[in-house]
């Protein structure tokens, strides 16, 4: 009856123990709707990952809300990715004082540094360099005053210098190297750098570069969805109704443009299904060629990411709330009802009824 995930477990776990194999220091990201997983499962797997002896330490969440769902199933220490801001600290005080040691904060402005430190002397953070991104983060300038203002608060625990980088757009190399030279001016005793969105390459130049720093790459999807062969998405058959031309049928009343069948499927906007653009022919040229073949999508039906026999299918109308109505022309193969059928999706945003470890 529902939109699930099946998960192929030793395909998968092998490949989480080979990445973080290559990828020694690993932070890895637990973040939203847990990559598809839920947050807590990749908590569990992250703890895993260092009960078998891989170097991971830390585990990264987004958001301060998102500690409680990985703070009883990982051991190890927790970095917020998203930096502190002084309303955040009240808004999410339930941890009690274990889980306040194993938390490391994002800094990202000298006032939140002082206020941090002023509320809790003995925090443990992370200074967030700005980089092309432009998204937080000090300029090199602050970044020098963050030095002033720890050394006036002997108590706290600095954890390193953060870079949030763009999605790779050529290297990366030239502006890293700028920020940690600022890191290194600002002489506050960073030791640690943690990077996003670094290439394995640039991993290991750096690393040869800046032998003096302990670089940590903070890693989600390559992660947890870098093996997309050990993962599927399957969708429940949950009605069929066959039509002819000029029947009337959903939400908004259309009527079939040709005789076909209605299969009635699971999953739905509710789960992050959505209307997806027609790939590839948005030109008008291509519209209009559309236009004079008399394909479906020239009556308005819109691809959908279900597929049935390896084709991808049109959507009769748009999805309902946790179901969906697909249109399957005249002389395809019919499913029955309780078949499963595949849909392809945004793992981060979409929402699964059920996700299946298998093995
Ligand atoms: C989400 C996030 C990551 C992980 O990104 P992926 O592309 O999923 O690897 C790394 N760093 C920061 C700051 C993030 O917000």
């Amino acid at each position: 009856m529902s939109l699930t995930l099946t998960v192929d477990g030793p395909r998968w776990r092998a490949h989480l123990e080979s990445f973080a194999d290559t990828h020694p220091g690993i932070v890895p990201v637990a973040k939203g709707n847990g990559y598809g997983f839920t947050l807590g499962r990749l908590a569990r797997k992250a703890q895993w990952l260092r009960d078998r002896g891989h170097d991971v330490t830390t585990l990264a969440v987004g958001t301060y809300d998102e500690i409680g769902e990985v703070a009883s199933r990982w051991a190890g220490d927790i970095l917020v990715l998203t930096p502190w801001r002084p309303f955040i600290e009240s808004e999410t005080v339930p941890f009690d004082a274990s889980v306040r040691k194993r938390v490391i904060h994002t800094v990202s402005r000298l006032v939140d540094l002082e206020q941090l430190l002023t509320d809790a002397p003995t925090a443990r953070v992370l200074l967030e360099r700005t980089t092309s991104m432009k998204r937080h983060g000090m300029s090199s300038r602050e970044l020098w005053e963050a030095g002033e203002v720890l050394r006036r608060h002997p108590d706290a625990r600095l954890e390193g210098i953060a870079l949030h980088l763009p999605l790779a757009q050529g290297s990366h190399l030239g502006e890293v190297a700028r920020l940690l030279t600022d890191a290194v001016a600002a002489d506050c005793g960073i030791e640690t750098v943690w990077v996003s969105h670094l290439t394995d390459g640039e991993l290991a130049t750096l690393r040869q570069q800046y032998g003096d720093f302990t670089i940590r790459p903070r890693i989600g999807t390559q992660l947890w969805l870098g093996d997309r062969g050990a993962l599927q998405v399957t969708a429940t058959v949950l009605d069929v109704h066959p039509v002819e031309r000029g029947d009337i049928f959903g939400y908004r009343t259309r009527t079939a443009p040709k005789s076909g069948h209605l299969l009635v499927v699971s999953g739905g906007t509710a789960h992050g299904i959505g209307l997806e653009a027609p790939t590839g022919e948005s030109s008008i040229k291509a519209r209009a060629a559309t236009l004079a073949r008399g394909g479906l999508d020239a009556v308005g039906f819109v691809r959908s990411p279900y597929s049935i026999d390896g084709k991808q299918r049109l959507f009769a109308e748009p999805p309902h709330m946790q179901a969906s109505m697909l249109f399957l022309p005249h002389g395809a193969r019919v499913p029955e009802v309780g078949d499963r059928i595949q849909v392809r999706v945004r793992y981060t945003a979409t929402s699964f009824d059920r996700v299946v470890l298998e093995g």
